[in-house]
């Protein structure tokens, strides 16, 4: 006896909602942050095109670059803040981070295939403003690569 069929989603509705959004309004900041500080650099950018894999926050379209602003916890980031796991549901949240970590990996390779280069900016890296815009202004300024149409 006992149960057949294991949920996958041990969560209810409701607390799946809370505990979510509680991630979200912690990831849009971040983004707010790194527009203006792109911006006051004297760059234009497109946002959130939606016919561009995994959706970028900031798009480049002559330069043919994009910018994502990654959550640390929202996408698996290698860090403090990228490691911690809620206390309950743990395998739950194992498996989802895993799945938007893979996400994140197939979408800049089908990126990197359309000729299109992606920089990842982690939560964790805004709070160093001055090392961020020296990394802004390299991967921006870089040369963009040769797209062959033959
Ligand atoms: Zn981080």
């Amino acid at each position: 006896m006992g149960e057949t069929k294991r949920r996958i989603d041990p969560l209810t509705p409701e607390q799946r909602r809370r505990t979510m959004s509680r991630v979200r309004s912690k990831d849009t900041k971040p983004e707010m942050r790194v527009r203006r500080l792109v911006h006051g650099m004297g760059y234009r950018y497109r946002l959130h095109r939606k016919d561009l894999p995994g959706n970028p926050d900031l798009v480049f379209v002559s330069r043919r670059k994009v910018i994502f602003v990654h959550g640390c916890f929202w996408h698996g980031h290698d860090c403090r803040a990228g490691r911690k796991r809620p206390k309950t549901h743990q395998e739950y949240w194992d498996r989802k981070l895993r799945r938007n970590r893979e996400r994140d990996a197939e979408n800049q390779a089908k990126l990197r295939e359309m000729g299109w280069d992606a920089f990842i900016i982690w939560e964790c890296e805004i709070k160093d403003e001055e090392a961020l815009k020296q990394r802004l202004v390299d991967f921006l300024d870089s040369p963009a690569k040769e797209i062959s149409h033959e």
